[in-house]
């Protein structure tokens, strides 16, 4: 009998084991402990009763016989199987496998997703390390002979005369539960302290490695751990309270596809402010009271307890967290309760749409269009297409929530796929905050070329000083100075690993340069490391210079910024919009992370400073990706019972994506940016693939591309479309060059096999690139 296992190693596909004679057959779901090279790991199985691996001498039995006394050669025999149930629900191991397929990637790669937390700790700078201790299969032996000795809810006595002290089981027991590892300090929290770690290290039974804890400077807005903000004062959702006409319409609609009992996807487009959040607690409501559970996707971590509370309100203890920002203990324990089938509500983000969560009749996916759904690392799966997947599977309804829908939702609203259930107006019919543009070209004309507030925006927020209101600034950019420039010779300090210029951090002493991609940091040298020119300047400005400038330009003002330097230490971003809630804070100026979900009463005012960040891009997102962001960050004035007004400055006040967020007309900007796509043929209009190799050289980067882009070419019959070979816009990344293609065509698993056939020739090269499918970037 053989079996197919997947091992938590990156880019390994599923590995084939024989089961030993007098072994029952795993079931799929299970973890067994198999041989990997030198190693031993723990694994999923994912498919029973499978033919021996292609190339091998075939048993000369039947498939059904196959286990009884042949082996095949060379293909090795599980060592043991650890469940005797599933541990993952098998259809979530299908639905991994889905996802390993449809973003070409390995199954491995879904296993952190699938398994309770990969230890690692939260956020740490990029040296910082973490000591994980993981079971060995010496260890896996020793507890599995201590769980025989005591039976299977072993008295402490009976555990005693094996060779395992109770807690030295206790901690097996957890290990065990954990294959990737846990984190010391998460076993000390357990009461596992270092002395009981070094001591079972010291028998074979775990082993401790350093894992490197890596900030990603791509993932927006993480915040492992920080979890505690707390949810807006007052009563935030009341089962008595009435539904306006609009909620009452949609809820109807929403609970008469989800009473079908059958698969179906939603579109709930609803204005910032119109309510959306209480329409999915009744709507999970009356899915629990008809016996089936829910999972409720967030894009942010930070947004998690807000929604959890809500939850909680509503149905009390059998909701459950999922996200990786809780610790390695917490994890685990809210997994271990979801599997357990103690849970009806799930609320996580992206990776709990592998919660192991059964009898699912409703996902939610928030702010659907939210790009941290999309993971950035393999495997590359977009949260919310995973989620309509499982959805499907699961035969439940998913219901798609935003306020500025993503162009591929839309499009499918549009083409049917999905139910639009709309909501025009926001509750208690408070107004959308009024958006006036403002002409930066004018204000630099008037007010000089160094004006970074204009007057109407330094007016607009000491307006709300004097009233005892609050302000957002938001410029989708960190830091004091974007670039340092000499006037000499025009040369810019640049990072010495990627082709982007150095920014400016912090004022006087502590003033620094650094690199936001690779994090290489170096001090501002006082002539041109180019030319010896002694004059340096400082050009463009981010967050921090705003906040200076808030805080020169509005005497009294108490300013206070958040973006992810502001909130390195752990707590501090909950700290931070807690003290904003309480009034202890007059203007908050920060990046998107400002932008999110949250909602406080008494902000009147949302400047943007400037709303061409992300215009410049060479990307075809650029235009959505700024309607969405002033659209969103306009709906953070005016939720309370003031109404609230928006500053929108610009270089660019023509722009459509400026012009149609202003008056918040999305089905015009749909339109609009509809006829561009389908000029330049992109998503929704085609699939897409990105594809980056990456290598030390130039030159190395582009041949190899090439002879991707030709391979395809050879292998797809002239029916899909190619780019490149050319270097990718970021065409030097943490010292390696990065060449680019693109594929594009109306069916997505060509495309990929397209892909993947061209490099499976070389295995080398395959591990020097990166497949994307659906990019939500092509930079
Ligand atoms: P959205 O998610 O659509 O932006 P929310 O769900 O956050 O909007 O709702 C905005 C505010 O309106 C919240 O403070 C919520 O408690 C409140 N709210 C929602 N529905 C009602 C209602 N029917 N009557 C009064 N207040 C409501
Ligand atoms: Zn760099």
């Amino acid at each position: 009998m053989f079996i197919q296992v997947a091992v938590p190693v990156p880019g390994l596909d599923l590995l084939t084991y024989a089961v030993p004679d007098g072994v029952a057959t795993p079931t799929i779901g299970a973890r067994v402990v198999v041989p990997l090279g030198t190693r031993v790991v723990t694994g999923i199985v994912v498919e029973v009763d499978v033919a021996p691996p292609a190339g091998r001498e075939a048993p000369n039995a039947d498939p059904g016989t196959a286990g009884a006394g042949r082996r095949t050669p060379n293909v090795k025999a599980i060592r043991e199987v650890l469940d005797a149930g599933a541990f993952v629900p098998p259809e979530v191991v299908a639905l991994a496998r889905w996802t390993a397929d449809y973003y070409a990637a390995g199954v491995g790669d879904t296993i952190p997703a699938l398994l309770p937390p990969m230890a690692r700790g939260g956020r740490a700078d990029a040296h910082k390390t973490t000591r994980v201790a993981a079971i060995t299969a010496a260890g896996l032996e020793a507890l599995s002979a201590a769980q025989e000795v005591s039976g299977e809810r072993a008295p402490e006595t009976l555990a005693l005369q094996s060779k395992l002290s109770a807690k030295q089981r206790n901690a097996l027991e957890l290990l065990a539960g954990t294959p990737t590892g846990i984190g010391t300090a998460a076993l000390a929290a357990r009461g596992i302290a270092a002395d009981a770690v070094s001591r079972l290290a010291r028998h074979g039974y775990i082993s401790v490695r350093q894992d490197r804890v890596d900030r990603n400077p791509f993932a927006a807005g993480t915040d492992g751990g920080q979890t505690g903000v707390r949810p807006p004062s007052g009563p935030p959702s009341d089962p008595t309270r009435q539904l306006t006409g609009e909620q009452a319409a949609a809820l109807d609609r929403l609970l008469a596809l989800a009473a079908t009992g059958e698969f179906r996807a939603a579109l709930l487009h609803g204005v910032t402010g119109s309510g959306k959040t209480e329409i999915y607690i009744r709507l999970s409501s009356a899915v629990r009271a008809a016996g089936r559970r829910v999972l409720m996707l967030v894009p942010e971590i930070a947004l998690t307890p807000a929604a959890a509370t809500l939850f909680r309100e509503a149905f009390g203890e059998r909701v459950a967290i999922q996200h990786s920002g809780l610790s390695d203990g917490e994890r685990h324990d809210q997994w271990q309760r979801i599997r357990r089938g103690d849970i009806d509500v799930v609320v996580g983000t992206r990776s709990a749409v592998f919660a192991p969560l059964e009898h699912v009749g409703l996902i939610v996916v928030d702010e659907e269009h939210d790009g941290s759904y999309k993971q950035e690392e393999s495997p590359r799966y977009n949260g919310r297409d995973v989620a309509i997947v499982r959805a499907q599977r699961a035969g439940a309804l998913v219901v798609l929530g935003s306020a500025t829908p993503s162009m591929e939702t839309y499009h499918n609203a549009v083409a049917g796929k999905y139910e639009r259930v709309v909501l025009e107006r926001r509750v208690l019919d408070r107004p959308l905050a009024a958006v006036t543009v403002i002409d930066m070209r004018e204000e630099y004309a008037a007010e000089g070329p160094d004006v970074i507030l204009s007057r109407d925006l330094r007016r607009g927020i000491q307006a709300r000083l004097d009233r005892g209101e609050q302000s957002l600034v938001l410029l989708n950019r960190r830091g004091f100075a974007t670039a340092v420039f000499c006037r000499q010779c025009a040369g810019t300090i640049d990072c010495p690993n990627c082709s982007v210029s150095l920014v400016v951090h912090g004022e006087g002493s502590s003033k620094r340069a650094r690199c936001h991609y690779c994090n290489y940091t170096s001090r501002v040298p006082p002539v041109c490391p180019l030319c010896a020119g002694p004059y340096l300047e400082q050009a463009g400005f981010g967050t921090e210079r705003v906040e200076a400038e808030v805080a020169r330009t509005c005497p009294g003002a108490r300013v206070a910024r958040l973006d992810r330097d502001a909130i390195r230490r752990k707590g501090s971003l909950s700290a931070l919009l807690n003290r904003f809630r309480d009034g202890e804070i007059d203007v908050l100026v920060g990046t998107q992370m400002i932008a999110k979900g949250h909602d406080f009463p008494r902000v009147t005012l949302v400047g943007v400073v400037s709303a061409d960040v992300g215009l410049g891009l060479a990307d075809f997102r650029a235009s959505e990706r700024t309607f969405q962001l002033l659209t969103q960050v306009a709906g953070r004035a005016g939720r309370g019972e003031q109404p609230g007004e928006a500053i929108i400055q610009t270089l660019y006040p023509d722009h459509y994506s400026i012009q149609l967020a202003c008056r918040q007309d999305y089905p015009a900007f749909y339109e609009r940016e509809m006829r561009f796509r389908q000029a330049m043929r992109y998503p929704p209009v085609l699939s897409l693939v990105n594809a980056v190799v990456r290598s030390r050289t130039f030159a190395g980067a582009m041949d190899d591309a090439a002879d991707v882009v030709q391979k395809v070419r050879e292998g797809d019959g002239g029916v899909l479309r190619v780019l490149g070979p050319a270097p990718a816009p970021l065409g030097k990344l943490r010292g390696e060059y990065r060449a680019q293609l693109l594929v594009k065509g109306t069916n997505r698993r060509r495309i990929r096999e397209a892909v993947m056939a061209a490099i499976s020739a070389r295995p080398e090269l395959a591990r020097r690139m990166t497949v994307d499918v659906d990019p939500l970037s092509v930079l």
